[in-house]
């Protein structure tokens, strides 16, 4: 959406794999008369009547009618590139984790969870040690980087980097097999940029040009903090450059790597081993810890003979430039002041920030991102007790239900491919709340050296993951730890996850209406589970394989209505006359809005049909107050450059698109405001896909 141990901590979210749900068509019920409605309050419903602008039309920019009053109240914060409703829930997350964590620092108890997260905090808010080792927990890695002169001291030097996560040239991790989800296999991917995508290196507008422009300065700056003479480091500036431009040309585009088959190329080790001749892969399996390697799939073959060449292609001298580069980009925000401003100045020219977070924010994000599920036991006892997974369970099993209800009756589906997506959605598996078993971080933790923490933690999750490999699928994991306000899908294990963090107020409460509810949270699930069904979700099987079950005919209907919905989000224009959505881009995520809003409203009737009496508060109905509510999720104020970058970068609309993209494609909200013909809310021509 929107948007990725072991305790006693036990659930019972795992659901069989033949879960059976009602694919039965609703049934036609008489209608029978009902009590008079019965009055409630905005607020006891869990709508934000301040956050509305009701001068606004409805017909007209609901976004603004239900967002209006929340955009006017809340500028974005100077530290912030964006602001809205889902950082408002972080917030409220980070001060429970900072509470959290500063407990457990003034007085850390003896138990592991205390112990290491304890430390970890510590050792980050703990400034003047950070000051004081100043640039030196880089010399190790710079060490194996200045014996770089050929083919095997870089090699030596990309498997010290990539054990720690510092991504030179590629990546590599664990991956299901796209056509055997029961493998566990290597991925080999592209990767080693310094700036946000492909695209900004190699793209031909003007803010791009400044952008690279502002890059090399800053590449140089960097390179003379580390130590680097200033004639050296515009040497190796123009070489980074250089480099990095040609990594990008060999780089796939963000729309390319939507299509399962582009990024999926069985190579083995043998086929890896041809194709870049010039590394020498027997010493890096083995240098990486896992010399065994044999199952490989790289995303692109002519990625990684590019980068082979490139191998050759370039000096000695101006690799280590790029690789002390890497080094420098991927370990100055865990540095002094001097590197940590540095890279914060190219973050403020990318995303338009006026200031860093405060320390104790960053530290809590980071105790999340390296110890997550760690952090997230106390977090989960304090936030997401008693009966909120059972209520969230019940939202999940409606929508899903609903989903059924659609199957059952789309017209445009012939029967074999019905039968098989009846048969994904009885498959499909999900987990909220927080992990079954948590994560053991079996990793030593200091209380005074933060950049040692870090490195440690890097270097426990390159093995982590690559533990993995060869191994039986876990279906236990979280790909996101527990507080985050988030929430996906996973295509390979058709499973949809719902952290703890997205499960609270003002997404969701058990005191609030189920409309409420189900327009702000029925709306995520049904999000995510369209993705199993959106236009690259739809090409896994029940089991999660790579493998087409589409009749030809349904294909081609699934494949038009996909296009429908492309070209209408290429039509906003995120400044006037200025740039526009990327339709193909957003493709899945507009699929999955669009679906989910209308699986949740569908659900959240067949659980009101059996109510007593209607609700209304202030005037507005219950449909009404389920379409607010969606529309609230997704109150955002954003800086035009974060807009840009995210347009360039990122699957999904700006929220204001996510609120009318939805509703322009679900005539039963035109219905309930009651929109005339024409008007925005209300356009002639609908996009469907489910
Ligand atoms: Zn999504």
């Amino acid at each position: 959406v929107i948007l990725p141990s072991l305790s006693v901590v036990s659930c019972h979210h795992a659901k069989p794999a033949t879960a059976v749900y009602d694919f039965e068509p609703d049934t036609v019920e008489v209608a029978k008369p009902k009590p008079p409605a019965k009055e409630i309050t905005l607020a006891q419903a869990g709508v934000n009547a301040s956050w509305m602008d009701r001068s606004a039309d409805p017909c007209t920019d609901f976004y603004k009618f239900s967002c209006g009053g929340w955009m006017a109240a809340n500028p974005i914060p100077a530290d912030y590139s964006t602001w809205d409703v889902t950082r408002q829930m972080e917030e409220d997350n980070l001060s429970t984790l900072k509470d959290l964590l500063e407990k457990a620092k003034a007085a850390p108890a003896t138990d592991e969870v205390s112990t290491k997260i304890s430390a970890f905090y510590t050792a980050c808010t703990d400034e003047a040690a950070i000051e004081k080792a100043d640039a030196k927990p880089m010399a190790p890695m710079l060490a194996v980087v200045a014996k770089v002169k050929d083919s095997k001291s870089l090699t030596a030097a990309l498997i010290e980097l990539h054990s720690h996560r510092m991504w030179a040239l590629f990546d590599i991790g664990a991956q299901q097999d796209f056509k055997d989800a029961t493998q566990v296999i290597t991925g080999v991917d592209q990767d080693g940029l310094g700036l946000p995508d492909r695209d900004y290196y190699v793209g031909d507008d003007k803010h791009l040009a400044e952008i690279r422009e502002f890059y090399v300065a800053h590449v140089e700056k960097s390179l003379v903090l580390a130590g680097m003479k200033p004639a050296a480091a515009k040497q190796a500036a123009t070489d980074v450059m250089r480099i990095e431009t040609e990594i990008a040309k060999l780089s796939q585009t963000r729309v390319e790597r939507r299509d399962p088959y582009k990024v999926y190329n069985r190579v083995e080790r043998d086929g890896l081993a041809k194709a870049a001749p010039h590394i020498d892969w027997d010493a890096y399996w083995k240098g990486i810890g896992f010399p065994d390697v044999k199952a490989i799939s790289v995303t692109s073959v002519e990625y990684v003979k590019g980068i082979d060449a490139l191998t050759q292609s370039e000096k000695p001298a101006a690799w280590k430039n790029y690789l002390t580069w890497t080094v420098v980009r991927s370990m100055s925000p865990w540095l002094s002041k001097r590197f940590d401003e540095e890279q914060f100045a190219l973050q403020q020219k990318l995303q338009g920030l006026k200031q860093q977070l405060p320390r104790w924010k960053r530290c809590v994000n980071a105790t999340d991102d390296a110890l997550g599920e760690l952090l997230g036991q106390p977090y989960v006892a304090v936030k997401f007790s008693g009966d909120s997974k059972d209520l969230a369970e019940g939202v999940v099993t409606n929508v899903k239900g609903a989903m059924g209800t659609e199957l059952a009756s789309l017209a445009w589906m012939d029967d074999a491919t019905r039968k098989v997506a009846q048969e994904k959605l009885g498959k499909m598996f999900d987990q909220i709340g927080y992990p079954s078993k948590w994560r053991v971080y079996d990793f030593k933790l200091s209380s005074s050296d933060y950049a040692a923490n870090w490195l440690a933690a890097q270097g426990f999750e390159f093995r982590r993951q690559m533990n993995k490999v060869g191994k039986p699928v876990d279906r236990t994991e979280f790909q996101m730890t527990p507080p985050t306000v988030n929430a996906y899908y996973d295509s390979s294990l058709n499973e949809m996850v719902f952290p703890a963090g997205i499960l609270q107020p003002p997404a969701f409460s058990k005191d609030f209406i189920d409309a409420v509810n189900y327009g702000a949270t029925g709306s995520t699930v049904g999000h995510e589970l369209t993705h199993g069904f959106d236009d690259e979700g739809a090409q896994f099987d029940p089991d999660g394989n790579l493998r087409n079950w589409w009749s030809e005919s349904t294909a081609k209907e699934f494949k038009a209505d996909g296009k429908c919905v492309s070209a209408l989000y290429s039509t906003f224009e995120v400044t006037p006359g200025g740039i526009k959505e990327n339709g193909d881009l957003t493709n899945g995520e507009n699929i999955a809005d669009i679906g989910g809003l209308k699986l949740a409203f569908a659900a959240y009737h067949k659980v009101r049909a059996k109510a007593d009496a209607a609700l209304v508060a202030d005037g507005f109905s219950e449909d009404q107050m389920f379409f607010i509510a969606y529309a609230q999720t997704w109150c955002t104020n954003e800086r035009p450059e974060r807009e840009e970058e995210q347009v360039r970068t990122n699957e999904h609309s700006l929220a204001r698109f996510r609120v009318l993209g939805p509703l322009q494609s679900i005539p039963a909200f035109a219905d309930t405001f009651q929109c005339k013909a024409g008007s925005v809310m209300r356009p002639a021509k609908v996009c469907t896909v489910w």
